[in-house]
């Protein structure tokens, strides 16, 4: 059955004249037929997300009342977990294993927090000046926010964007990628049905490129929270820089792991093969380098080739399937010429690599996953985002070597360290350009903490009390304070 979907604007599904197929990259069929927003749909999201904003109920109502909005969302999307996996699985291609245990429960539990923190992280300050002043600091929603996301964790990341902006009291327009917009839709309908007020929450199904100058360019949007890449992040500060709007910018990354010769091997070698083939390497955090001390240079490398090999490519709904397909042509083509230019380059294939060629796999966009050895800094491969299942194994021989290697590319998200001497991790975490560095663990994102990039990584957080702070706008209230009723200012020009 193909499932039909429609936009959400204004609190009503609304459906187009423009229709877009929604590809299972499992099996290149079709599972579900989209509307396509346009222009016209776009203004009337911003007119509905600003009149809601504006006068509508929702910043004003009791944070009480916002908690209990929240909380009936995240149990909305408990309520349907196992139809909205298999839908995240079906349109992205990932195991049913990951959209099962990670994405969608994480998704909830992302609505959950933030119901329950959201007085805590919200609550102001008092700071009295001496005898002359008081000042009140009070945190306020910015406005209508425009959230726009890529499409490797589709419903998670468009919950933990919508949960902190409607936590700090915003109005919303979401964009998920209109390669993957169905899990975002039902999350529409989640929100209706947790009976939000009209306009406060927004979706549009559509093309970037067509939706996203409108959007970001318009002076009645007050933020955009942006997840995706460096090239598209430039284009859309270039269209915010058309007036004066806050950005947070999560983009690309190029990760590295760092793996000591004191580990325990075996948990060193499958942690890394999680930290770069989950989710098919479609990850920003993936630890697409691996950097490993020469003593234990050749061992890592023949386990992990070895443990590469017998990855289980797959359809993700099958749950004997370790890797599914990658989640388009277009994404399949851009990391094979990757993987020509590494080898021209004269970094080494060790395995994988290639398109498969079992021909139960031939409908789909699955690809081999690819490990290279003895890949320089100088190389392509090792400098540029791949977003796919490729591994580059470097050699260090000493710390600084290891550090110099792990900051040596233009991204800053995260990294991996791996070592029993936790003196010798902290001092490594000091020195890494990472926002986040993982020591003896990866990939674990809790909505405690904040995660976010640095250098061409982006700006800005998501999660924690400083995520949610990013959606909030901070106001100074400063009352004098002087006795007598006459404050310092009036004596300036003796009046
Ligand atoms: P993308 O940049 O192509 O698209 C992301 C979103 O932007 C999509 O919704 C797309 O429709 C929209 N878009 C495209 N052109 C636009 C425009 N001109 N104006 C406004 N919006 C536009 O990224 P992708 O291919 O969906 O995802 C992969 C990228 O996302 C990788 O670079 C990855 O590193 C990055 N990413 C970063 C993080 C992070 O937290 N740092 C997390 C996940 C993915």
């Amino acid at each position: 059955m193909i499932l039909e979907y429609q936009a959400f604007i204004n609190g009503s599904f609304r459906d187009s004249n423009k229709k877009q197929d929604i590809i299972n990259p499992a099996s290149g069929e079709v599972i579900a037929r989209v509307a396509v927003a346009n222009q016209m749909d776009a203004e009337e999201a911003i007119n509905a997300a600003r009149e809601a904003f504006d006068q509508g109920p929702w910043r004003r109502i009791s944070l009480a009342e916002r908690k209990n909005c929240l909380l009936k969302i995240s149990q909305g999307i408990l309520d349907k977990a196992a139809e909205l996996a298999k839908l995240e699985t079906l349109n992205t291609g990932k195991s049913i294993k990951e959209s099962t245990f990670m994405d969608i429960p994480s998704s909830a539990k992302t609505f959950e927090h933030f119901a329950n923190n959201l007085e805590k992280y919200l609550s102001g300050q008092e700071i009295t000046i001496g005898s002359e002043a008081e000042s009140k600091l009070v945190y306020e929603p910015r406005g209508v926010v425009v959230l726009i996301v890529p499409w490797n964790y589709p419903l998670l990341i468009a919950s933990w964007k919508m949960s902190q902006a409607l936590a700090a009291g915003n109005t919303v327009i979401l964009k998920p990628s209109s390669l993957t917009p169905l899990t975002a839709l039902e999350l529409a309908k989640i929100v209706k049905e947790a009976g939000l007020p009209e306009g406060v929450v927004n979706v549009l199904n559509g093309s970037g490129q067509e939706l996203g100058e409108l959007l970001c360019s318009d002076q009645r949007v007050d933020m955009i929270s942006f997840t995706g890449s460096n090239e598209v992040g430039r284009q859309i500060i270039g269209y915010a820089s058309k007036n004066v709007k806050k950005l947070l910018m999560e983009l690309g990354g190029k990760s590295a792991s760092i793996v000591f010769k004191e580990v325990d091997l075996e948990v060193a070698v499958n942690s890394a093969l999680t930290s770069i083939f989950l989710n098919q390497g479609q990850m920003c955090t993936a630890m697409s380098r691996i950097l490993i001390e020469d003593d234990i240079y050749d061992k890592f490398v023949a386990d992990f080739v070895a443990k590469a090999k017998k990855i289980k490519l797959g359809d993700g709904l099958n749950y004997e399937s370790q890797m599914g397909p990658l989640i388009s042509e277009g994404q399949r083509k851009k990391v094979l010429s990757l993987v020509e230019k590494a080898k021209k380059e004269g970094a080494k294939l060790l395995c994988g690599g290639k398109i498969p060629a079992d021909p139960a796999l031939n409908k789909g966009f699955f690809f081999e996953p690819a490990v290279f050895s003895d890949v320089k800094p100088q190389m392509s491969i090792f400098q540029e985002e791949i977003f796919g299942p490729v591994a580059c194994v470097s050699k260090f021989s000493d710390v600084e070597e290891a550090v110099s290697l792990a900051n040596a590319t233009e991204f800053g998200l995260a990294c991996s360290i791996w070592t029993k001497n936790s003196s010798l991790a902290q001092d490594i975490a000091a020195k890494v350009n990472a926002g986040t560095v993982w020591v003896n663990t990866y990939g674990m994102f809790y909505n405690e903490v904040p995660y976010g990039g640095f250098k061409q990584s982006g700006f800005g957080k998501e999660l924690g009390r400083e995520g949610l702070l990013e959606y909030a706008r901070l106001k100074n209230i400063i009352s004098d304070r002087s006795q007598e009723g006459k404050p310092l200012v009036s004596h300036w020009y003796g009046f």
